[in-house]
């Protein structure tokens, strides 16, 4: 696994599905796309419309 990103920082979330785990399947607030409590992804960075992430979970970063 990858460490965390040191811009990670939990005041800047995304709640975006990570591709990696898809931990999001089965949850609820995420399918109705709601600002779920335990799934989101940290926002490292974005340039234009490509958003950096990464997931807490399995530490993927990517889009
Ligand atoms: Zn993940
Ligand atoms: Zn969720």
């Amino acid at each position: 696994m990858l460490p965390i990103d040191p811009q990670a920082d939990d005041g800047r979330r995304a709640w975006v599905a990570c591709p990696r785990c898809d931990d999001a399947r089965h949850c609820t607030p995420c399918q109705e796309r709601r600002t779920c409590g335990e799934h989101w992804r940290y926002l490292l960075s974005h340039s234009g419309s490509t958003l950096h992430l990464q997931c807490p979970g399995c530490t993927h970063v990517g889009p």
